[in-house]
């Protein structure tokens, strides 16, 4: 059933996933400091306000989508005073375990039911509506949240309690950053075998050390016609982006205690990387190999 939603920050994310909302018959209200991000999503048919507390105004669900947790708690804190009762919070944001946490007991304080569910599948994702949303909640909310992300999703995943989309998210990314390297690593050895990269593809492809890191998103040109090494690493999934996900995937490993020991180069390996070449796909690391 159509319903008024407030989505907070239309910025590359946020723009194409609110404009979805609005083709699916919702009343899309929004807010973004930045008047470019403003005027673009009255082009798609949402109505934009000058403030978070107008774009709240009567709404039944208010879905973030901001740069990082600082903004996320900054945002809830104009949200809460101004959101109508029964309002139904979705944070979309990929921010950290803790400050999901967070924000969802400070909603909860405040009588609002509150997710979070960040998203992967990028830009292009956002675009087609074919994002995969890990959601953490309750029962209750989650069934209440899926209804609202349909228009916007492929797939939506219950992760557990609040945090846990968050959770999901970071582990993944973590174990991605590794394999990207370890793919690489495994490409320059074979070059200086003398093995070429196509007979490799071909055999790991059909064996144990296959993975997304090498199988699509193949780090040297050829085997995968459709990888960003075929097109100057243009991304894809932006370097800064992957180091923005291992700074969280860090911070999880020092509040946690767990043992990454991989995890934990990679980020560093990524953080070298992403000082010079924030914008190429992350698997343009393999540079960094040879
Ligand atoms: P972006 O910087 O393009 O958009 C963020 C928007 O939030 C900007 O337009 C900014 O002006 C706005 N904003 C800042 N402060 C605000 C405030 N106080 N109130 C309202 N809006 C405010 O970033 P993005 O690429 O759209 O990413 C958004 C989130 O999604 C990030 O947490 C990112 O990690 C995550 N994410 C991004 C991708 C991707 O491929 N871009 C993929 C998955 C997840």
């Amino acid at each position: 059933s159509p319903t008024t939603i407030a989505f907070l920050g239309l910025g590359n994310m946020g723009g194409p996933m609110a404009a979805n909302l609005v083709r699916a018959g919702h009343t899309v209200r929004g807010f973004d400091p930045v008047p470019g991000a403003r005027e673009t999503a009255t082009q798609h048919g949402c109505a934009a306000f000058d403030s978070v507390a107008e774009a709240v105004e009567g709404a039944g669900v208010i879905i973030t989508m901001l740069p990082s947790g600082a903004i996320v708690r900054a945002v809830y804190d104009q949200v809460l005073p101004a959101a109508a009762a029964g309002a139904l919070l979705i944070d979309s944001s990929t921010i950290s375990v803790d400050d999901a946490r967070a924000v969802h007991e400070q909603a909860e304080r405040a009588g609002f039911g509150q997710v979070d569910a960040p998203v992967s599948g990028g830009v292009k994702g956002a675009t087609a509506g074919t994002l995969a949303f890990m959601v953490g909640g309750s029962e209750q909310a989650f069934a209440q949240a899926s209804q609202v992300l349909e228009p916007m999703a492929g797939k939506v995943i219950h992760c557990g309690d609040t945090g846990a989309g968050q959770a999901a998210k970071v582990c993944n990314n973590m174990l991605l950053a590794v394999q990207q390297i370890a793919v690489g690593e495994a490409f320059v050895l074979a070059e200086k075998l003398g093995l070429s990269a196509q007979a490799l593809y071909d055999v790991v492809t059909g064996a144990t050390g296959n993975c997304w890191a090498l199988e699509t998103n193949c780090p040297v040109p050829g085997p995968a016609p459709a990888s960003p090494a075929n097109n100057a690493f243009a991304p894809g999934f932006a370097t800064a982006l992957m180091n923005k996900d291992l700074g969280l995937a860090m911070d999880a490993v020092g509040s946690t205690g767990a043992q990454a020991p991989l995890g934990s180069h990679a980020a560093d390996l990524y953080g070298r990387f992403a000082a010079d070449h924030g914008d190429l796909d992350f698997s343009a690391i393999i540079d960094t190999l040879r």
